[in-house]
């Protein structure tokens, strides 16, 4: 894990709702400032076109579920949104199919293995895992409804927009890049095909999933569609309800236990919160009941997760009392009612 840096900002209890604006202008000021001393890592380049990002940008964007916003440095440079696609397309997944079918069909376990992991497909006898590395991505991919590849796109493509608040686009540059280099995930695709738990076309399937890796997002979309998840489903700014809230909660408990591929155990340790990181450099941060963050900053650490967007995550989780599992003692004892 990264050096999160965090030592000295004490954490404050965890509370209901985030503090008034300037409270939150001041917390996310600092959570920038304090990341943006940080330069370790290296932009990903197994993708050819992602290693041309400037390895200096950052951009960070909270939105409340009440649809406030606050944006500071690069919030508005789009990337492709990669891994963090899985998060919402497996929370469509779970509104179309229901809860048992999404668990029986894909899974929730963490495999403890990097995201485009084989061998986690071989030892769990061909099952996926989970949603959030490539072969439950696959899987999920390829359960959307849809009688065709280009029905799936559609219903992926609206639906991602939805949590968006608006269209996203398809970087086609990077769309062709990755088709030019996505062996492995066909592979994976092919394997899971061996073992009956893809019934389409598996070269249509990854299509479909490189296609959804390579819409374009910025931080502000990142935080607006993690608001979706944080309220209840319900897009704070759009107002749409864009999935049921129990799916909200559903998809929230699987990026706790895997949104940070291996590192989600020492993710959920220091910031408490659920999360999901692409290779591009984005990360999305859900505060449940409370709003989310979205971050971009290139550089990740060795398992493909950003640096400055996890140093300016743990931070917030602490000064902004985010963190689901703090709690502080309540000393003081109930105040007797007494009758007039
Ligand atoms: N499109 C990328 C892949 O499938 C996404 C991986 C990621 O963001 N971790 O390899």
């Amino acid at each position: 894990m990264v050096e999160l840096d965090v030592a000295g900002v004490a954490q404050a209890s965890h509370t209901g709702t985030l503090p008034p604006r300037d409270g939150v202008s001041l917390a996310l000021r600092a959570a920038y400032d304090h990341a943006l001393a940080h330069r370790e890592g290296a932009v990903a380049d197994y993708i050819p076109v992602l290693a041309e990002a400037d390895p200096e940008a950052f951009g960070l964007s909270l939105v409340d579920v009440t649809g406030s916003v606050h944006d500071i440095g690069d919030s508005r440079v789009e990337f492709s949104i990669q891994s963090i696609s899985k998060a919402f397309v497996y929370a469509l997944l779970c509104d179309a199919v229901g809860h048992e079918q999404a668990l029986a069909t894909v899974g929730v376990n963490n495999t403890g293995l990097p995201f485009n992991s084989v061998v986690a497909i071989e030892l769990n006898d061909g099952h996926p895992m989970n949603p959030m590395v490539n072969a439950g991505a696959l899987a999920t991919t390829a359960l959307i409804p849809g009688d065709s590849p280009d029905e799936r796109w559609e219903t992926i493509h609206r639906g991602l927009s939805a949590f968006a608040g608006r269209t996203l686009d398809v970087d086609e540059v990077v769309f062709s890049s990755e088709s030019a280099t996505n062996q492995r995930n066909r592979a994976i695709a092919r394997l899971l095909e061996s073992y009956g738990r893809i019934r389409h076309d598996p070269d249509g399937v990854v299509e479909v999933y490189t296609r959804q890796c390579a819409l374009l997002v910025d931080a502000h979309d990142l935080a607006v569609m993690g608001a979706t998840l944080a309220d209840g489903g319900v897009n704070p700014v759009t107002g749409e309800r864009v999935v049921g809230a129990e799916v909200a909660r559903d998809t929230l408990a699987v990026l706790a236990a895997s949104g940070l591929y291996e590192r989600s155990g020492e993710w959920l340790f220091e910031i408490g919160l659920p999360g999901k990181s692409g290779v591009a450099g984005g990360l999305v941060t859900i505060a449940p009941g409370k709003g989310a963050v979205g971050s971009y900053a290139p550089r990740l650490d060795t398992a493909g997760n950003s640096v400055r967007g996890q140093i300016a995550a743990a931070h917030l989780s602490r000064t902004l009392g985010l963190n689901v599992f703090a709690s502080t003692p309540r000393t003081a004892p109930p105040v007797p009612e007494v009758a007039p």
